[in-house]
């Protein structure tokens, strides 16, 4: 069976979201037994640890950051975390990825909005954006 799907590793049963829990889905777990989808974690591989402070995507003087709830700005986490799973989908030639909804990270279409109030609004998470603009179809945990 050949790798199809890039998938959130929360989605899978990892216990890497930020309060040290999963979002596990039992069929999209089954496509990483099955050998058809690598599971990665952008947070993780940007070397933030498991628990971390939840963060939230902000526009900061006119740019977009991620900051945690205590005020740290993770920006550089965030994006090197995506583009090292930008790498891991394009050594195995993944054109589809199931990411988690709503995430700083892996959302797409709806994010919350900056204020910790669980507001959403329009936009991507940041290894959402970065793979979508290289062609990879995103979708999440809803399919
Ligand atoms: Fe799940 Fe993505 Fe958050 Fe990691 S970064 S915990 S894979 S939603």
């Amino acid at each position: 069976m050949k790798y199809e799907y890039l998938v959130s590793a929360c989605l899978i049963g990892e216990k890497c979201r930020y309060d040290g829990n999963d979002n596990l889905k039992v069929n999209i777990a089954e496509l990483v037994e099955q050998k058809r989808a690598i599971a990665v974690c952008p947070e993780e591989l940007g070397g933030l640890p498991t628990p971390r402070p939840p963060a939230e995507i902000m526009e900061i003087d006119g740019e977009k950051r991620v900051v945690t709830v205590e005020g740290v700005d993770v920006t550089e986490n965030f994006v090197i975390g995506a583009h090292k799973a930008l790498e891991i989908a394009k050594k195995y030639g993944l054109r589809k990825a199931i990411l988690k909804s709503k995430s700083p990270s892996c959302g797409s279409g709806l994010i919350y909005d900056g204020s910790f109030s669980r507001k959403l609004i329009k936009g991507n998470g940041i290894a959402s954006d970065i793979l979508s603009r290289q062609n990879i179809d995103i979708c999440d945990e809803n399919i």
